[in-house]
């Protein structure tokens, strides 16, 4: 029942930037009045275990701790209950970003993309069913590094829930069974560097950890 994302099983990968008021202001963004919505390619999901692979030649790489969640049904033009209810696996997911190159392409008028997808920019834990869907909206998330909290947050403080979130996306974008929706960072982003021990925890259970190497 335990879903462990791969390339070749995930259609697509959907993210949210500036979900959490508290970081969107840490990057003096101004806080969204709808879904500001990216994506990643798949072919960068790796495990959220063992080592991170993240050379030098990236530039500043900062992590994201994030929800994710799978789709386990279509779902087009849906309200939010119908949208809860297609939700199949829950886990946390790293949104690796390469914030140098980021903040270029903004300063360009750019899209984000070569600083959201590159090789090994998206680490995902192993994703545990959902039961019942709506515990979606209660659970709570934290990043430590070397032992420390960095990063937490809990789903009731997003601007957008998940449901608002896959209802938006599917009036826009005809979604499919094994789409992944990261659902945004709480406040606490920062540069990765070699030897980072980071460990991910959902509900205050570790379900991922790995060490950066650069
Ligand atoms: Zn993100």
């Amino acid at each position: 029942m335990i879903f462990t994302p791969t390339p070749a099983r995930v259609n697509a990968v959907y993210c949210v930037g500036r979900n959490y008021t508290d970081h969107a202001r840490e990057l003096n963004n101004p806080v969204p009045r709808s879904p500001l919505i990216f994506m990643k390619s798949p072919t960068c999901i790796v495990p959220f275990e063992g080592e991170l692979c993240l050379p030098e030649s990236l530039g500043r790489c900062d992590h994201e701790i994030e929800i994710a969640v799978r789709l386990g049904a279509a779902l087009t033009g849906a309200t939010p209950q119908e949208a809860l209810a297609a939700v199949s696996h829950i886990g946390l997911a790293l949104d690796l970003t390469r914030r140098d190159a980021q903040s270029v392409l903004k300063s360009r008028g750019h899209p984000w993309d070569l600083a959201k997808s590159f090789a090994g920019a998206c680490p995902i834990s192993p994703m545990q069913p959902v039961a019942d869907p709506d515990s979606l909206m209660a659970r709570s998330l934290v990043l430590t590094i070397n032992g420390e909290v960095r990063q937490q947050g809990h789903c009731s403080e997003m601007i957008f829930s998940i449901p608002i979130l896959l209802s938006f996306l599917s009036h826009h974008i005809p979604l499919v069974d094994g789409d992944l929706l990261l659902s945004g960072t709480p406040a606490g982003v920062g540069p990765l560097v070699d030897g980072d021990v980071l460990t991910g925890l959902l509900d205050g259970v570790a379900v991922g950890q790995a060490v950066v190497r650069r």
